[in-house]
């Protein structure tokens, strides 16, 4: 080659990003997806009682944004993922319930619409929606729940078991379809973990990590329920009464051990078991010592999975793919710490309703940027589809967060949201509601077989949300209001006058006392 030839040869170099900048490439999307992990277990988020470092997570939203209100349509596991795959809600789509709900594969999901449009697909990890996943090159999913150790996985429709810990192994089948992709065209790859669902069983290199450290409580750890209704007195879900000796690991405790994790195990859990026993505690005392053994599994599980977007970023950042690859991360839902004396989810109170949701775009979106403005996961998938630049199906409820993303808010976003929860009474007793939501108030309204009650919530006055406020004279124009904001939100969300009994899934209602 001459010298000539090699000018020649650099000159057009040199000409080519001025074509790329006519057509930029589309962004890769490394899309993380937590189960029922709180954002009060997200050190980004601040949460004052400072619960877990999760510096993996933070370097996304330092070097992207945080969203703090992502509001989910309803808060438990199958009708949120539903949510994020199709942008509507559960009375469109058609998932209700984690009892008797199957997700209809034939419905628009964005997976599905960028894949026709030239992506490679992947799904890993947790799916369960009844269904096998359509609109994936690759898939290789837990069955239902999934557990936590050794568990099985279907990949493309066979089963087979994979060793070592779930978060583990679906960050390395995530990066093994990583390596193997088709470097010519860009990507989804959806990494779905089963963390931190109960029963909260923490890796064995995780066991200790707090240093048996004694947990600050949440103000309303022994919450009495006083100053609202039957909903939140009848429930159960509390830590006091119903978390089990399975969810505290103080009975013979069962996952799929190896020899080796079995003896680490029983050496934490063993002789700290044999101390509460002799123990003996009695009521606050008792609350007080599961509440810490639930923090330390939770918490060492939510530790799993910061590690484990470690490994993901690393491996962007080791492949030169950070610049224009799009990283969220976020749970189905929220969960309470013991926020209210509970566990679980299911409520439109802030800790379940919210959702920690962390978006980095180099280049689009400003490092650092927080967002108090209400967004959804229902805006996951005309986001996702419009950073692709394909077209968003008129029937997706939620909207695109791209000009949230470009710092280029539009005048009309939304102020107000409609949730709804149906499932019940198993698990959990949690009454079905609806209600609406803005930046101050929530009125909710119980509105399920045994139960037509209302309650309204003023979240500047009662950020904790302990005080129904519903029959208060002078809050009666704010309900009128809210009221009429309620039926605008049905109405545009076409959501039905009433439901049928299948909503609520198959356990039978039970007897309530007069
Ligand atoms: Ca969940």
């Amino acid at each position: 080659m001459t010298a000539r030839t090699t000018l020649a040869l650099l000159a057009a170099l040199a000409a080519a990003p001025a074509a790329a900048e006519e057509a930029p490439r589309r962004p890769n999307i490394v899309f993380i997806f937590a189960d029922d992990h709180a954002y009060q277990a997200v050190s980004a988020y601040k949460d004052p009682r400072n619960l877990l470092e999760t510096p993996n997570l933070d370097r996304v939203a330092r070097e992207g944004v945080r969203f703090d209100r992502c509001l989910v349509p309803n808060s438990i596991c199958g009708p949120s993922r539903a949510v994020v795959l199709t942008g509507t809600y559960n009375h469109v789509n058609g998932f209700h319930n984690n009892s008797n709900s199957r997700f209809d594969a034939s419905q628009t999901t964005f997976p599905r619409l960028l894949q026709a449009a030239g992506y490679q697909t992947a799904v890993v990890g947790k799916w369960h929606l009844g269904t096998q996943p359509v609109g994936f090159d690759y898939w290789n999913v837990l069955p239902g729940q999934g557990i936590y150790y050794a568990p099985d996985m279907i990949e493309m429709g066979v089963k087979s078991r994979h060793e070592g810990y779930v978060t583990d192994v679906i960050t390395d089948v995530s990066l093994d379809w990583l390596k193997k992709r088709d470097k010519s065209r860009p990507f989804l790859l959806m990494a779905h973990h089963k963390a931190t669902h109960r029963p909260w069983s923490p890796p064995v290199r995780l066991l200790g990590f707090d240093g048996d450290r004694t947990y600050p409580e949440p103000p309303t750890l022994f919450d009495d329920y006083s100053g609202r209704g039957l909903a939140e007195r009848d429930q159960d879900m509390t830590i006091a009464r119903t978390m089990t000796p399975n969810d505290t690991k103080t009975n013979d405790f069962q996952e799929r051990f190896t020899p080796d994790e079995r003896q680490a195990w029983d050496a934490y859990y063993g002789p700290r078991n044999e101390a509460f026993r002799k123990a003996d505690l009695k009521g606050e005392a008792l609350v007080r010592w599961k509440y810490n053994r639930y923090m330390h599994d939770y918490l060492a599980c939510a530790k799993a999975i910061d590690e484990n977007v470690g490994r993901i970023l690393k491996y962007l950042d080791d492949e030169g793919l950070t610049e224009n690859t799009i990283v969220v991360y976020a749970s189905d839902q929220g969960f309470y710490l013991g926020e209210h004396g509970w566990f679980d989810k299911r409520w439109i109170f802030e800790e379940s309703l919210r959702t920690p949701f962390l978006l980095r775009w180099p280049g689009v979106v400003k490092p650092g940027t927080t967002e108090p403005r209400i967004v959804s996961t229902l805006d996951f998938a005309p986001t996702l589809l419009e950073a692709a630049g394909v077209a968003i199906p008129p029937e997706i409820q939620g909207r695109s967060l791209v000009p949230l993303l470009r710092g280029q808010p539009p005048k009309d976003w939304r102020t107000s949201f409609y949730y709804q929860y149906f499932e019940y009474p198993v698990w959990h007793r949690v009454r079905p509601h609806h209600g609406v939501v803005t930046d101050r108030y929530k009125l909710v309204r119980f509105d399920g077989p045994d139960l037509d009650a209302w309650e309204l919530f003023d979240l500047r006055e009662d950020p904790r949300e302990l005080r129904n406020v519903y029959d208060e004279p002078a809050r009666q124009p704010v309900v009128a209001e809210l009221k009429r904001e309620l039926q605008r939100l049905r109405e545009e969300l076409k959501v039905p006058a009433t439901f049928p009994r299948s909503v609520y899934g198959d356990a039978p209602f039970p007897k309530v006392e007069p």
